[in-house]
């Protein structure tokens, strides 16, 4: 990094995890800005998973270190613990605490007053489209609908990175993009550092800024999604977006 020039929101350096002998995340290095959404994008078992585990605090890295706004935050000695990290987190399946009114999801927690949560619930079910739903329980809701509370719960406590693991794999093909375009929407207004995982070449060359490919625990090229499509660094990149029509 060059003087004077503010350091990424989230940086990893590094990072390697071995199971049973092998390197499943196999040195890998990135780092994101805020407002920036990166996918990390690579077929089924390649290590995305594990590597965003490790940026979450719920997986200890063998080696690496991670850092958030130029501090260090997890090296193989040092850790804060997951709940101090201010990352909201989004998976496949949505998680939604099924006891909790759509309110009581987003606003699980949130701190301040009563009046202050209230507001950061409100307005973010507006700009989900669910202001309507707000007493409504999660199983009165649709797949789309439930993705949404998800995601206005992850963003809910302001978040400095945003970790998506697969976030669009439950929901109906017919759904999906509009989702997507929603989603990254309301990512960039909320300016966290994104980091979203991904097997789907279209949903990157979608919604990313920056694409890292991976590839058997390696980033085996990175760029943007224009740049890497139309440059693919080897054979099994160009089989692997081959899959885009
Ligand atoms: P992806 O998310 O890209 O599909 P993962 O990060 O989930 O990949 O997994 C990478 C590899 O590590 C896979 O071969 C998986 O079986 C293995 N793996 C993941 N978690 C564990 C674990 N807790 N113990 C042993 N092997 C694991
Ligand atoms: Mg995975």
């Amino acid at each position: 990094m060059t003087a004077g020039q503010t350091p990424p929101r989230l940086e990893i350096r590094n990072l390697v995890r071995v199971f049973d002998g092998r390197r499943v995340v196999d040195d890998v290095s990135l780092h994101i800005r805020a407002g920036q959404v990166t996918c990390l994008l690579g077929p089924s078992g390649c290590g995305k998973s594990t590597t965003l585990r490790m940026i979450a605090g719920v997986e200890m890295q063998d080696s690496g270190e991670i850092y958030v706004d130029g501090k260090l935050i997890c090296d193989t000695v040092f850790r804060v613990p997951p709940e101090r990290r201010e990352i909201g987190l989004m998976f496949q399946d949505f998680a939604l605490f099924p006891h909790l009114s759509v309110a009581g999801n987003v606003a699980f927690g949130l701190k301040g007053s009563r009046e202050e949560k209230r507001a950061r619930v409100e307005e973010l079910l507006a700009r989900v489209s669910l202001g309507g739903h707000i007493d409504s329980y999660p199983h009165q809701l649709s797949g789309g609908e439930q993705q949404r509370v998800a995601l206005a719960r992850a963003l809910a406590p302001r978040p400095r990175i945003m970790l998506m693991d697969e976030p669009f794999s439950g929901l109906d093909n017919r759904l999906r993009d509009g989702i997507r375009d929603d989603t990254l929407a309301l990512l960039k207004e909320e300016d966290a550092a994104v980091l979203l995982v991904t097997h789907e070449p279209e949903e990157a060359m979608r919604m990313a800024d920056e694409i890292a490919l991976m590839r058997g625990g390696r980033i085996v090229q990175q760029g943007a999604p224009y740049n890497v499509y139309t440059r693919p660094a080897d054979r099994a990149a160009v089989a692997f977006f081959s899959d885009i029509n």
